[in-house]
């Protein structure tokens, strides 16, 4: 395609954009809508986590609802550390299994569909996006870091993650059962629960700053700080599903590269491999040729050629059924085998949680 005439890419390019409009892709709208659903679902679980540490704060005066072990997913630490006791012992753990059970779940979605855990689940993943698309509406574009920045930078949330993948990684399985039984442990979620809710101004500073840079620069903390999204990303490298560019369809416009939040040069490879690319198909969506650009399969050898990998490519309702189908599918396992709610007396509850802000952790 690269000795087409710009006559011959305007003409190719117009036709494919008539045949796409008869076929509006919908693939940004499904994810929208999966994304806000995910929001919503957090922001109940959190309000619920919330009425429950209050119960205990009131001295169990009041309305009780039962902790939900959903808010777990905020623990990605405790799920790695929960992980780690679950294949050295082949047990699940007591003390916030759930935590594990979601962490299960989001490395399995990387591991099949790259990281679409970030792009189509993560809150965090959705508000940043929310951000760099309010920060271009303000200030009329987002920033590109020069290349040297940009990668020393990426380089960061790997440097974080092996911190964490070290610390974990030495711990024994005595270590950390011990570290899970010790108050800090058990109260881990209240923890994090009371860091948002009594932020002091250092925490508030950090914040205002991730927000600004977020509004400036597209997805600044998953591209940069997020140790769970390079974690994710690393996993999603064994992914067989990738975008893949039909180079006899594309007629090299590059509107997908400049669509893409990733800044992947998706228009000069044949298929996405980076740990970057978080499978969010804005770059499917931009692409105005019909068939030139998919999220598929590999292609199979014995199919003819006009059906390679077409007939193998995933579109967002698909990519939605397999990480509902993922997601729902372990925590209902976890539910049948008794194993998804951290089962912790409540007077141990009643004696901690109102004291949560003088438990330390156990290293300190
Ligand atoms: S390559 Fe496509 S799917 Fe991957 S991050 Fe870029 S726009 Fe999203
Ligand atoms: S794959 Fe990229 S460069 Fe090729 S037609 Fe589609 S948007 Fe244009």
């Amino acid at each position: 395609m690269g000795t087409q005439t710009e006559g011959e890419v305007s003409l190719h390019g117009e036709m494919n954009t008539l045949i796409r409009r008869s076929k509006p892709d919908r693939s940004q709208r499904i994810r929208n809508v999966v994304q806000w659903l995910f929001v919503a679902l957090n922001g109940w679980l959190g309000v619920r986590f919330f009425l429950w540490v209050s119960y205990f704060e009131r001295g169990g005066e009041g309305l009780y609802v039962p902790r939900p072990a959903g808010a777990e997913g905020w623990l990605p630490i405790a799920g790695l550390m929960n992980f780690k006791y679950f294949l050295l012992t082949g047990l699940v753990p007591s003390i916030h299994p759930a935590a594990m059970f979601l962490f299960v779940a989001f490395l399995l979605m990387s591991l099949i569909l790259k990281k679409a855990f970030c792009a189509w689940l993560c809150p965090v993943g959705t508000l940043s996006e929310l951000l760099w698309k309010l920060g271009r509406k303000i200030f009329g574009r987002n920033l590109h870091l020069p290349r040297w920045a940009d990668l020393s930078l990426r380089g960061m949330k790997y440097l974080l993650l092996t911190f964490f993948v070290f610390v974990i990684g030495t711990m024994s399985v005595e270590a950390l059962q011990s570290f899970m039984s010790t108050p800090y442990g058990l109260i881990a979620d209240v923890k994090m629960l009371n860091f948002f809710r009594d932020m002091g101004d250092t925490a508030m500073i950090v914040i205002a700053l991730l927000v600004l840079s977020s509004m400036l620069v597209q997805n600044f903390w998953c591209r940069y700080l997020c140790p769970y999204g390079a974690l994710m990303g690393l996993v999603s490298l064994l992914s067989p599903v990738k975008i893949r560019r039909d180079a006899e369809a594309c007629i090299d416009c590059g509107k997908c590269a400049r669509a893409c939040p990733a800044g992947l040069p998706v228009d000069r490879l044949m298929q996405i491999r980076s740990a970057e690319c978080s499978a969010c198909m804005v770059c499917v969506a931009a692409c105005p040729a019909q068939n030139a650009l998919q999220f598929s399969l590999p292609p199979r050898r014995a199919a003819a050629p006009a059906q390679r990998w077409f007939s193998r490519a995933l579109g967002p309702l698909a990519v939605t059924g397999i990480l509902a189908y993922i997601f729902f599918g372990l925590i209902l396992f976890a539910r049948a085998t008794n194993h998804w709610q951290t089962n912790i007396p409540r007077a141990v509850y009643m004696n901690l949680v109102p004291h949560a802000n003088e438990v330390t952790h156990p290293g300190m």
